[in-house]
């Protein structure tokens, strides 16, 4: 299917999920969450060739979360290359994304790099690195974009903050096994503000986009990650990238793809395009729950996916 029909997909699966998005329950664990509302849906694909095809709320800002995860390992993996592997394992959990069971018995060593375990190890390595992991992610994110007016939303990074226990107990556990350098303030100081940015779906697909393009930022030419390092994201991303139900995921939709907690999902064409789409309603496992039918449907109407 060509690339000009992404358009009108788009438009049947805004139609199809809409009932969906006044389904599920959104974050509510700070007050800046719990009161963004249902009924919102935005979904864009942006192809290698330079193509945006949008739908819905695509162009409002969201809370990133977890999708952060997804940035801040490839930075890491540019820093360390596959060394990285020594402080984290790339295999599912099994377990929500904040647990702390695994860690104890796996000494230390996160199952992988997407949930907060994993995702705290890797901010780790960037603050060893950077004054600032935070800033440096931000100026990250501006780069992918070509955007200089993506922020912290301060209020939700202050929230966050303020409720980190699980987070902080987490970091203190993996530096009791010298699995992080950086004191732990530092450390979630800089998660929670990388969670807190705030991005459109159409921002969040353009940042994605060199995963797609095999580690190249196809509006530049810049390659940020080798061939081989930009498929072990990806294949991190199919098996581990969306909690709990990366199986499932999987099963359904055939896409590497990274959610948050706010309800956006980024996914891969590989070699042809980026998704993101968002929904603030989640499932039972923190999945958008309208973002993930979108997702299946997408895959189902233009026969594409990884397989
Ligand atoms: N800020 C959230 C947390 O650390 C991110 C969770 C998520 O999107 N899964 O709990």
């Amino acid at each position: 299917m060509a690339t000009y029909d992404y358009q009108n997909i788009l438009e049947t699966i805004a139609a199809e999920v809409s009932p969906l998005t006044w389904q599920g329950k959104v974050a509510d664990y700070i007050p800046a969450l719990a009161s963004v509302p249902l009924g919102k849906f935005g979904m864009s694909v942006q192809t290698v060739d330079g193509q945006t095809f949008s739908v819905g709320d695509a162009e409002e800002r969201f809370s990133i979360q977890s999708m952060s995860k997804l940035f801040t390992l490839t930075m890491a993996f540019r820093l360390l290359g596959d060394e990285l592997w020594q402080r984290l394992g790339r295999e599912p959990s099994g377990n929500p994304f904040n647990s702390l069971v695994q860690l104890e018995y796996e000494q230390g060593k996160p199952r992988n790099p997407f949930i907060n375990a994993g995702a705290l190890v890797v901010t780790d390595v960037l603050s060893s690195h950077y004054v600032q992991a935070e800033i440096a992610f931000l100026q990250f994110m501006r780069k992918l974009t070509g955007l200089t007016n993506i922020h912290f939303d301060t209020v939700v990074a202050q929230s966050e903050i303020a409720t980190s226990s699980r987070n902080a107990a987490m970091a203190h556990l993996m530096k009791s096994f010298g699995n992080l350098k950086s004191p732990v303030d530092i450390v979630l100081n800089s998660y929670c503000h990388q969670c807190s940015v705030t991005m459109s779906c159409e921002e969040i697909a353009r940042a994605a986009l060199f995963l797609a393009n095999h580690g190249e930022v196809p509006m530049s030419g810049e390659r940020l990650l080798s061939v081989s390092a930009s498929k072990r994201i990806s294949a991190v991303m199919l098996t581990c990238g969306t909690y709990d139900a990366a199986g499932d995921f999987a099963f359904r939709v055939g896409l590497p793809a990274k959610s948050g907690v706010g309800g956006g999902i980024v996914a891969l064409l590989p070699g042809e395009a980026s998704i993101c789409v968002w929904s603030p309603g989640l499932d039972e496992n923190g999945n958008s729950l309208a973002g993930g039918k979108a997702l299946e449907l997408f895959t189902t109407l233009t026969g594409r996916s990884i397989f």
